[in-house]
């Protein structure tokens, strides 16, 4: 392909061939697409971030139906907003939705502001994810550049460099720049995130079905899965911990409120402590009572961006607990199985196997 960053015609030619694709083969029936408001375009974006389509569909969907505007996404509740994000991950992604709602809800207008740059300064709202709301809700010319985008470009353009380096991102935003059209914006966008999601995969490119392998320079070195550059693995550090399940004797479980940063921001866990510290003093500590006895479950893995986690339960058995324990509201007795509250997904099986099977876990060798 002439390079489209001097060449006008060539980079039409690629919206034109992109379009045509879309028209017969792109996804037109996503819960988004129908009545793409900009709020809703929002959300999906949000989610897609880091999730693929086929497992966003029905959060979204159970989103959409108990937040359907950005007014009722502001005034719920934290924990119901985390409470229907649970299991989906990455919850920074959800405090900082509900963060952005409240200050356009309190801002003037009280609607998302149709303006790439004011929109990428609300929290979780960057470059790309804002000129795909501009482009797909509003039909602006606005360049995206999710990790899709990047991924066809760099292919289409043989651009070898790491797209985390801030001068290989650069050149791949002014060939985004360049080669969004004038029109059917909205259209252009979706059929990009498509072929990238779609065809132009990860580890096998589909080139013989793509509508742009013509002008395909990945391809024509024969390699074209060498486009863009991986990062190199980096070896995640290891961290262990325990988490106390503590149970009074009608089965409720003691929650913990995690602080709003940090891992599982937010979100209500069983208390953790250090793997070397003695479980049963720190019952004791937290609700000041011995336990009657204790138990070492299995441990389990859990991995984030930067580390993994050894988590050991620990279930404790508690009589009941002075009232002023109570008093903090960090703290919760929670019956499994009721509340609409946050919470990490391994957090989550724990507490639907207490749920599901309360004596299997329990005080067998008390
Ligand atoms: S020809 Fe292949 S590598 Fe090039 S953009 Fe199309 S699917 Fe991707």
């Amino acid at each position: 392909m002439t390079e489209p960053l001097h060449d006008p015609q060539a980079a039409a030619r690629f919206a034109a061939r992109l379009l045509a694709w879309h028209a017969t083969h792109g996804r037109h029936d996503l819960p988004w697409q129908r009545d793409p408001d900009a709020y809703r375009v929002w959300v999906s974006e949000i989610m897609l971030q880091q999730t693929q389509v086929a497992t966003v569909i029905p959060y979204f969907e159970r989103f959409m139906r108990r937040f359907p505007t950005l007014r009722a996404l502001a005034d719920a509740p934290e924990d119901e907003v985390l409470h229907h994000w649970t299991g989906l991950g990455y919850y920074a992604r959800a405090r900082n939705l509900q963060r952005a709602a409240r200050m356009v809800r309190d801002g003037a207008g009280a609607e998302l502001p149709r303006d790439p740059a004011a929109l990428a300064a609300l929290p979780g709202i960057g470059r790309s994810t804002a000129g795909a709301i501009c482009a797909i809700a509003w039909g602006m010319r606005t360049p995206i550049l999710d990790g899709n985008v990047k991924r066809v470009l760099a292919r289409q353009f043989a651009i070898d460099g790491d797209p985390a380096q801030a001068a290989t991102e650069r050149r791949l935003w002014e060939l985004a720049e360049r080669l969004t059209p004038q029109e059917d914006c909205g259209a252009y966008t979706q059929a990009i995130m498509d072929l990238g999601a779609t065809l132009c995969t990860r580890t096998r490119p589909a080139c013989a079905l793509c509508p742009l392998a013509e002008s395909c320079r990945a391809r024509a070195l024969g390699d074209p899965a060498r486009f863009p550059a991986r990062r190199r693995r980096r070896v995640l550090p290891e961290r262990q911990c325990q988490l106390l399940v503590i149970r009074d004797a009608d089965g409720a479980v003691l929650l913990e409120k995690r602080p709003p940063s940090g891992i599982w921001g937010g979100l209500w866990s069983f208390p953790e402590i250090p793997a070397h510290e003695d479980a049963a003093l720190a019952c004791d500590r937290i609700v000041r009572v011995a336990p009657l006895g204790a138990r070492r479950g299995n441990a389990f893995r859990h991995t984030f961006s930067h580390f993994h986690l050894e988590a050991t339960p620990v279930f404790l058995e508690v009589p009941a607990v002075p009232a002023h324990v109570l008093a903090d509201d960090r703290l919760i007795w929670y019956k499994p199985g009721g509340g609409n509250l946050g919470f990490a997904a391994p957090v989550k099986r724990l507490l639907d196997a207490l749920h599901e099977a309360p004596d299997v876990i329990a005080w067998s060798d008390r």
